[in-house]
């Protein structure tokens, strides 16, 4: 069986309607001169040493 690629569409930690990275908790950020909380977007081809696969649901 081939090995899935490690992007960030199939990471653990991926949020695919905004395209976010959970790995860790938010930080701050400005944004049209606010200060708000973030998740570094990432795009689902991407990737980082972080990887984690997701779970896969019982059958
Ligand atoms: S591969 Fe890395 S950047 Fe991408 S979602 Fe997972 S932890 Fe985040």
């Amino acid at each position: 069986m081939a090995e899935t690629a490690k992007l960030c569409k199939s990471c653990a930690f991926f949020e695919a309607k905004a395209q976010e990275c959970h790995r860790y908790a938010p930080k701050p950020a400005t944004i049209d001169d606010q200060k708000k909380m973030r998740w570094p977007t990432t795009p689902p081809i991407g990737w980082c040493g972080d990887f984690q696969a997701k779970a896969v649901p019982a059958s």
